[in-house]
């Protein structure tokens, strides 16, 4: 059986949908209350392959919400998601993705070195991040999506928001292996990590957002901001294409500018209806079908009964790892976002 661990966008998205499912009772609840709530296995699914085949899953909520690194509740934050985990695992699910910020969280609080949680001893092969997944999805809808809008990869810029991260740095490896894509801006804080990167691809400009976006045709937004960001479309090229794969987004504010595209990145439709609650909670626009990459993932080592940590530590995302994760995609019916 394959488990998903989820979260709410921010405590105002948590109220409303505690208020929707009828708890009104949590509707009125702080941040405070969050940082106790214990993790809740809140949606059991089927899905069908279009293979024939079915599994079984479970989606836990970790209770966790992105203020509380914001505000630098960092027991808080790691609590949520180690219990999270722990109950994936008391439950009996044999591969747990750990979406959105839930492996952001495990990396950067280094969590791995945590292994027992009560009476539970962590399996560590039980879960991945959903980052291979993720990042070919990303990749394929740059492909996809700049050929749609009329953008030649081979005239194009590509700068990438959040390029030494793990979603980030694979879509580099990707866009520079396997496209003729003309020119790669990196974009992130850490500078060392960022030259780092550079010479691993042995190309690529580093540079400041502000001096990268006016050069983009293509933007990639993979940062881990806890909150969107506000652009200016008037400072952009046109045509442009804004793929953003954050969770919460990148970009705060819906761009509307005929010559702007922004697409929903790292979000996969499978071709057949998934009978499940969650994917309408965070606002999917399908939701009997549109859901995160990372999640899918979990489905497809479900799928395959590749019980095993296939997306795990960081920045070690292969392309060749990325093609095979993209092929059992395809077989199993799901797609990349493209409008
Ligand atoms: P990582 O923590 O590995 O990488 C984050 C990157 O963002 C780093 O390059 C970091 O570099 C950069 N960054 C962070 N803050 C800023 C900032 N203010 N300005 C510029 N760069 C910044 O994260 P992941 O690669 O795991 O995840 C990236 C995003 O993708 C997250 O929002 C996550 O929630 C989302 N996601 C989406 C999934 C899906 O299925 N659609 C699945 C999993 C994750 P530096 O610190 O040096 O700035």
């Amino acid at each position: 059986m394959f488990g998903l661990i989820g979260h709410l966008t921010n405590l105002e998205h948590a109220q409303s949908v505690a208020r929707d499912m009828g708890y009104d009772g949590l509707a009125d609840q702080g941040l405070d209350f969050w940082c106790a709530a214990p993790p809740q296995t809140v949606d059991h699914i089927t899905v069908t392959s279009i293979t024939g085949q079915t599994i079984e899953g479970r989606y836990v909520e970790s209770c966790f919400l992105p203020e509380m690194l914001a505000t630098r509740r960092v027991k808080a934050a790691t609590r949520k998601i180690i219990n999270a985990m722990a109950h994936a695992q008391k439950i009996g699910l044999d591969i747990t993705a750990l979406g959105g910020f839930s492996s952001i969280v495990f990396e950067n609080f280094n969590l791995n070195q945590i292994e027992r949680i009560r009476n539970i001893t962590l399996d560590f092969q039980r879960f991945t991040t959903g980052n291979t997944h993720t990042a070919y999805i990303i990749a394929r809808q740059v492909e996809q999506a700049s050929s749609q809008l009329g953008i030649e990869l081979s005239q194009a810029t590509v700068a990438v928001c959040g390029a030494t991260g793990d979603i980030g740095s694979a879509v580099c490896r990707w866009l520079d292996a396997r496209t003729d894509v003309a020119e790669l801006l990196l974009i992130a804080r850490d500078r060392q990590r960022l030259e780092d990167l550079q010479g691993e691809l042995g190309r690529g400009k580093v540079m400041g957002l502000e001096e990268a976006l006016p050069k983009a045709d293509i933007i990639v937004w993979v940062a881990s901001m806890p909150k969107g960001l506000v652009i200016d479309p008037t400072t952009l090229k046109k045509p442009c294409l804004l793929v953003d794969g954050g969770y919460p987004k990148n970009l705060d504010t819906k761009v509307q500018d005929p010559g702007v595209v922004v697409l929903k990145g790292g979000i996969v439709e499978h071709a057949l209806d998934i009978n499940w609650r969650i994917m309408k909670l965070v606002n999917m626009d399908v939701p009997a079908r549109q859901m995160f990459a990372c999640f899918a993932e979990s489905m497809l080592l479900e799928f395959e009964k590749w019980y095993t940590n296939f997306s795990w530590g960081r920045n070690q995302i292969t392309v060749e790892k990325m093609e095979k994760i993209g092929e059992v995609s395809l077989k199993h019916g799901f797609k990349p976002l493209l409008s």
